[in-house]
């Protein structure tokens, strides 16, 4: 979420040289008021898929990494009550509130001026919804519908259909769309609670989500209308989340193209014209106001056909995953992407990779991936889901990431269960609910075996695939079927970027083997029930460079990233947990020194031994004793680490000898 001081000058300034016509306060008073006539949109014709990804209840996980990270988030979202997150919807919608406010971004005085109040909710709306699609847990939903049913309360009590839980009520969307100043963030907040009806509506089979949602909708197609687009434009220079993309997806869902209007409306021109003609213009600007954005472009795509929008939303996640992105796959430096040949300048930073832009970058990877399965987009996926997702939970209390620096020796510190609700703590909410929903995907008579992650997938009634595998802790992985009659299907693995050769076996034989990184390995055949595949991926430790300095390295063995994992001294438990995330970088800044590599990176991996447990490796560090011991950076918590490593030349060890 865009707070940041320089961030809210640029707000400022643009919100000050607006001069939009005031609004009529009718906008405000009734839905259903007489829109003015906008240019007919261009014809639209809807592009298909080329895949499609699983109904979240047909992918069951099975026990590893990512299932205990599921469990960690529903024991969290069952401990929150929704009363409390409710509390300030009912005292806008002039309803008693049931419960006390929670704290943080929610209502805390420090945060006021951001305008996030309210954000929560809606993420929790999400999380249940997606909680409850993926188990079935009675329990996610019942709490999904309770809220729904509360924000319907809150929507007739308040008549507009406005739904809000700023401080000033409804009356800031008026300040908004009337282009005079405010501070903060209001359209991004909205977006949340739209967006958890939107996930209510398609896993919970609750239609009145969907009720309460065309109302929300309606608000915003009637508060709008007055807005002449140069105006519109105006107000989307100020962070807005993903309202094109959630006003497509309603558009989708019912039909009505008022919203697919407003939806193309949404769409900010300024970022989307140079995407579309692949010009980067990135540097210095917000990178999680963008992700959303760039995702409601390919949504737009997928409904209209408009190659604009298609052109800028794959050029984006290019240029944003292959030339912008640090080794654990998120990117950007307190917030902002920085210029391409800067990283050296920015990589030692505490406040990199903030947690949020990789919770939206995996779900554009997943959307362009649906238009075109390219290996490419699933392996970053991959490196996005393990070394930044996985690792942004506590294992302990299941708390989140914002940042996930790489100060050398600083630690990873997490929200608070009730007192932060960052954006982060939001985006943590859903991001370990659907770890099931990317590990396959559906073609023509074919499944993209994505992620080695075990887990069961119906394909069919009377058909499945079990996948069984400790991955990445071991290089392979066994898919089993189970099927009442043979079936004739290809079946697509993954053959991964860092993976030289893949082997296939089936059935316990050799089957082929696979030299083509970055690729599908194609298995077309009849399928018998209890066919084994097993696949083969041998890993290697590898220093990779920081883009545009070969002297700064990261290690990584097969998808995993490696860190240094250096202790915990002089660290008081509990203390990474914090409620102000403006504390990154100051938060635990003892004074300590990291160990240092000397030498050239491939001498360094030829040095590093196997230390026992999986993942793991010793390597020698310059002027000490002792080794430093690598282990997988999404394990690594509570304790000060290094993931990039400033390599100190040969001579420094040769003079210190
Ligand atoms: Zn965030």
């Amino acid at each position: 979420m865009n707070r940041s001081v320089l961030s809210r000058r640029g707000l400022l300034k643009g919100m000050g040289s607006l001069g939009l016509a005031a609004v009529s306060p009718d906008v405000f008073a009734t839905a259903g008021t007489v829109l003015p006539v906008h240019p007919p949109d261009p014809p639209s014709s809807p592009i298909a898929r080329a895949v499609t990804s699983f109904a979240l209840s047909d992918v069951d996980l099975l026990d590893g990494p990512f299932l205990k990270a599921r469990l960690r988030s529903q024991r969290y979202l069952l401990s929150l009550e929704p009363d409390r997150m409710l509390h300030t919807y009912r005292v806008n919608a002039g309803l008693p509130p049931r419960a006390e406010v929670y704290g943080g971004w929610e209502s805390n005085p420090t945060w006021t001026e951001i305008h996030c109040q309210g954000h929560t909710l809606g993420h929790y709306l999400s999380g249940c919804s997606l909680m409850y699609g993926a188990t079935q847990d009675v329990r996610f939903k019942q709490r999904a519908d309770y809220i729904v049913a509360e924000l319907r309360d809150c929507q007739i009590a308040g008549k507009t259909g406005l739904l809000t839980a700023f401080p000033e009520g409804s009356s800031l969307m008026g300040t908004v769309l009337s282009g005079k100043k405010y501070t903060g963030v209001p359209w991004y907040t909205l977006h949340k609670v739209y967006a958890g009806l939107r996930d209510a509506s398609l896993y919970t089979n609750n239609p009145v989500a969907m009720e309460v949602l065309i109302k929300y909708c309606d608000w915003a197609v009637t508060a709008t209308a007055p807005l002449t687009d140069e105006q519109f434009q105006m107000m989307l220079e100020v962070e807005h989340g993903g309202m094109n993309e959630v006003l497509a997806d309603v558009h989708e869902m019912t039909g009505d193209v008022r919203y697919l209007t407003l939806a193309r409306r949404f769409c900010h021109q300024s970022i989307l014209a140079p995407l579309a003609k692949s010009r980067d213009h990135l540097d210095g600007l917000h990178a999680n106001t963008q992700i959303p954005k760039i995702i409601g472009f390919n949504r737009l795509y997928q409904q209209t056909g408009q190659k604009n929008y298609l052109a800028a939303s794959a050029f984006f996640w290019k240029t944003v995953a292959n030339t912008r992105s640090f080794v654990n796959g998120n990117h950007g430096e307190n917030e902002h992407f920085f210029p391409v040949a800067d990283f050296t300048e920015h990589v030692f930073s505490a406040k990199a990779s903030e947690t949020c832009c990789d919770y939206n970058m995996l779900k554009l990877t997943r959307m362009l991936f649906e238009l075109d399965p390219s290996a490419a987009y699933a392996d970053f996926y991959e490196r996005a889901l393990y070394n930044d997702i996985l690792a942004s939970q506590d294992p302990d209390t299941g708390m989140v990431t914002y940042f996930q620096g790489n100060r050398p020796g600083y630690m990873k510190l997490y929200c608070t269960p009730v007192d932060s609700f960052w954006c982060c703590t939001g985006t943590g909410m859903e991001n370990h609910a659907k770890y099931n929903d990317s590990v396959y995907f559906k073609g023509t008579d074919s499944i993209y075996v994505n992620l080695f992650i075990p887990s069961v997938v119906r394909l069919q009634p009377g058909v499945s695939l079990t996948q069984t595998t400790q991955f990445p802790d071991e290089a392979i992985t066994k898919l089993q079927w189970k099927t009442d009659r043979p079936i004739e299907m290809t079946v697509k693995l993954r053959h991964p970027h860092w993976c030289r050769t893949a082997t296939v076996r089936i059935n316990g034989k050799p089957f082929l083997e696979s030299r083509q990184a970055s690729s599908y390995i194609e298995l077309k055949r009849v399928w018998h029930d209890g066919d084994v595949i097993e696949l083969e991926l041998p890993m290697e430790l590898r220093a990779v460079p920081l883009p545009g300095n070969e002297r700064i390295v990261a290690f990584v063995y097969g998808p995993t990233l490696l860190a240094g994992a250096l202790g915990a001294e002089g660290i008081p438990p509990g203390s990474d947990l914090i409620v102000n995330e403006r504390l990154y970088g100051a938060a635990l800044n003892t004074p300590f020194t990291p160990p240092i590599l000397t030498g050239d990176p491939a001498p360094l991996v030829g040095q590093a031994k196997p230390a026992g447990p999986p993942l793991s490796f010793d390597i020698p560090a310059s002027g000490s004793s002792t080794n430093v011991r690598l282990v997988p950076y999404y394990k690594i918590a509570h304790e000060r680490y290094v993931t990039y490593w400033k390599l100190a030349p040969e001579q420094d060890r040769l003079s210190a000898v």
